[in-house]
């Protein structure tokens, strides 16, 4: 794998370690703010004109959702940190938490001062134990330093972090869904609203933010809300991680601008398409992202561009697909994914995406009915849009996609009927 960083911290063997990230200036943010006793509303201010926007997946400006705190609750508030990172395709916070993880603790820092949080959790997946062990020892070292903890950075603040890990469900990267495994209930969403910000963990308001955006914070701090911003591009500011995989010559996680050119970001920085061959196809924002044809490739990336060319940037997982890639056998492997991962609470997602699947399964065993394409389209569209949460419109989206862009190759799977 290949890993290129603008960032100072990474690409360093003991990158991870307290001291590597202290010798480089790293807490010093997190100092002025907690020794200077900056207002929260100014932080919150200040991350808001940065345009930093949550980069799980979904976006949202991540200054406005830390302005939802009801600041009057006399209910504690707490700061989740996702790092679920199940989405295929997505491995961006996996090499923050093994190259980067005081970067991560010092963001939470921050965003914890922003909200007047004492408590944040850390949500790690379950098959992340190489990540949660450097998250770990990280936690311990900034405890050890007093930059966790009692009297936090010498004042008089008080900060506990608890790491939390999952037991392999997708569905726990939803926000409510981890709280409520978190609770130590099973995973699945809760009906919104209450949203977390009102009424979140343990019926406390609660700021559900993803590793890399909480990672962030620190640099939004050290360049300037204006510098980071103009980084970027209209209403996504800054710089962000994108994981590269498929048929490139190198497959890894690069830092880049928002607004780069996809294009770009395949061709200049991930080399290409391996083996001199065509482009066929790309999956932009992980795997629930539309795709997109080789010709539609040559567009700005960035969350408001590609929602225009009716795609998404998502959790920035680029999957590139060459000339030779069987495109329903790839939309199988996609939709058996949201067939298992379904929590089973809304009937929409636990029938429909079990169905698509089989329809799916069909075809390209080449047993498909004349009918079948009409009904994969027919059942993702009552999916969509019906459920409660976005799994069931995550699992619409390829099918819709793929089998609209690439009817021809599902035609051609589908056996010619002979009424003679
Ligand atoms: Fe569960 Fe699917 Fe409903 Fe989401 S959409 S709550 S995953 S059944």
């Amino acid at each position: 794998m290949s890993e290129k960083f603008l960032s100072k911290y990474f690409g360093s063997s003991n990158s991870s370690k307290v001291d590597h990230y202290l010798d480089r200036g790293g807490y010093s943010e997190a100092k002025k703010i907690y020794k200077d006793k900056i207002e929260p509303e100014k932080l919150i201010e200040k991350v808001k004109d940065a345009h930093l926007r949550g980069l799980g997946g979904a976006g949202f400006a991540t200054g406005v959702k830390w302005s939802f705190i009801p600041k009057e609750s006399p209910k504690p508030k707490y700061l989740m940190v996702n790092c679920d990172e199940a989405e295929p395709g997505t491995f961006k916070d996996k090499h923050i938490l093994l190259f980067d993880p005081h970067r991560l603790i010092e963001g939470i820092l921050i965003a914890c001062y922003a909200i007047q949080s004492h408590k944040c959790f850390i949500f790690i997946r379950g098959e992340y134990w190489e990540p949660y062990l450097s998250l770990k020892r990280a936690v311990e070292e900034a405890y050890k330093k007093g930059l966790l903890g009692k009297k936090v950075l010498g004042t008089d603040y008080n900060l506990e972090v608890v790491i939390h890990r999952g037991a392999g469900a997708y569905i726990c990267g939803e926000e409510s869904a981890l709280l409520e495994a978190v609770e130590g209930r099973k995973g699945q969403p809760r009906l919104k609203p209450p949203f977390p910000a009102i009424e979140g963990l343990f019926g406390c308001p609660t700021i559900i933010n993803n590793v890399e955006t909480i990672s962030y914070l620190p640099i939004v701090f050290e360049l300037g809300a204006e510098k980071f911003r103009n980084l970027g591009t209209g209403r996504s500011g800054g710089v962000h991680l994108v994981s590269v995989s498929g048929h490139v010559k190198n497959p890894g996680v690069y830092e880049v601008p928002m607004g780069i050119s996809l294009k770009e970001i395949i061709y200049k920085i991930a080399g290409g398409v391996r083996g001199g061959k065509a482009l066929k196809a790309v999956v932009p924002g992980g795997i629930s992202s539309p795709i997109l044809t080789a010709d539609e490739i040559d567009i700005s990336y960035d969350f408001d561009s590609l929602n225009k060319a009716k795609t998404m940037m998502g959790s920035s997982a680029i999957m590139v697909m060459d000339e030779d890639t069987d495109i329903p056998e790839a939309l199988l492997v996609a939709t058996r994914f949201y067939a298992e991962e379904s929590c089973g609470q809304c009937t929409p997602c636990r029938e429909g995406c079990g169905w698509l699947y089989k329809i799916l399964k069909r075809i390209t065993s080449g047993a498909g009915r004349p009918e079948d394409l009409d009904n994969l389209i027919f059942i993702a569209t009552n999916i969509a849009g019906n459920t409660i949460c976005a799994l069931g419109d995550a699992a619409t989206m390829p099918v819709i996609s793929y089998v609209t862009k690439f009817h021809d190759e599902f035609e051609a799977k589908i056996p010619i009927v002979c009424y003679a």
